[in-house]
């Protein structure tokens, strides 16, 4: 009796119609899958992409060079060293951040008391070889000047919740 049922079944193509029944049914819905990279998916405010060092509005660096975030960080990523200028305020001489350590917990922006460290939107950036990926003071101060609008519309809609 088994068998004559596997036949009849397999003679009127039962299982491909139940699978167009599936393909059919999902056919007219919303669709799901995005083309990437043509179609993106919205970014939350709090997207933790590529760090970014950040200015205030006169073009002063926002970082003090507390260090907190450098303590702070479970990848032991940062590194920074400081010095005194001669207006007697501190400032960061080296601040690098090797993105090949880092796991973009976001416990430096956390940890940061003037906003000078953030995790930008950007997701979309390589590296070709190991070096790639260290970034600079300089480089993070370029990132931070290139999408300040973008990351000060970011902290302001996240605002009410920090
Ligand atoms: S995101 Fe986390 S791991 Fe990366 S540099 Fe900041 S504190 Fe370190
Ligand atoms: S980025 Fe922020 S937490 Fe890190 S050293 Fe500068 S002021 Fe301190």
């Amino acid at each position: 009796m088994a068998s004559l049922k596997h036949y009849f079944k397999s003679f009127f193509l039962a299982e491909l119609l139940q699978g167009m029944s599936v393909t059919g049914k999902y056919f007219f819905k919303n669709k799901v899958t995005l083309q990437y990279p043509e179609e993106k998916t919205p970014i939350s405010p709090r997207f933790r992409g590529l760090h970014a060092l950040r200015r205030y509005p006169n073009g002063e660096e926002r970082c003090i060079a507390c260090k907190l975030c450098e303590a702070v960080c479970p990848a032991m990523a940062i590194s920074i060293e400081s010095a005194q200028r001669d207006d007697g305020t501190r400032r960061t001489t080296r601040y690098d951040i090797d993105l090949t350590k880092c796991i973009f917990c976001g416990f430096c922006e956390e940890s940061c008391p003037v906003d000078s460290i953030v995790e930008t939107h950007i997701l979309e950036y390589h590296g070709e070889k190991r070096g790639d990926l260290y970034f600079t003071k300089e480089m993070l101060l370029a990132v931070g000047d290139k999408y300040e609008e973008e990351i000060a519309a970011a902290r302001a809609a996240d605002a009410k919740y920090r």
